[in-house]
């Protein structure tokens, strides 16, 4: 069994953005010529989330208008009072979503649904670059 780690960079608008990030994890997968196993997409921040979601029009208005619902970025927060950041309703979508995914992978392809793309949501109130860790565990 190999273990493989790799990255790679992405640019976002903050506020909820949602990236596709299957191709560059499909990308990672390809390089490691590894077969069989499985796979982890980790970011390393605690305003941002990694999760899947079918990665179409309507969903992409729908889920931001969730997050609206469910953690409003309008209400006072004790770490906003603490920190003056004004993004405490980031890092609690973040912890809710949390900040990985792990997908099993068989003859070189990940086992995600047709209509099942891997998302990266950035929560943060600014634009950001993130790296996202992808880790390749098989052989
Ligand atoms: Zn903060």
């Amino acid at each position: 069994m190999k273990v493989i780690t790799r990255s790679f960079q992405v640019e976002t608008n903050g506020h909820t953005d949602i990236l596709d990030i299957t191709p560059q994890v499909s990308q990672a997968l390809s390089a490691s010529e590894l077969k069989n196993g499985i796979l982890t997409c980790f970011i390393g921040g605690s305003t941002a989330g990694i999760t899947t979601i079918e990665y179409e029009q309507g969903l992409r208005r729908d889920l931001p208008e969730l997050w609206e619902e469910l953690v409003p970025s309008n209400r006072g927060y004790h770490h906003d009072a603490t920190w003056g950041d004004a993004n405490g309703y980031a890092h609690l979508r973040s912890s809710l979503v949390g900040t990985s995914f792990t997908v099993p992978f068989v003859e070189g392809r990940m086992m995600l649904g047709t209509w099942q793309q891997i998302v990266f949501l950035d929560f943060d109130n600014r634009p950001r670059r993130r790296e996202v860790i992808v880790q390749i565990m098989g052989e």
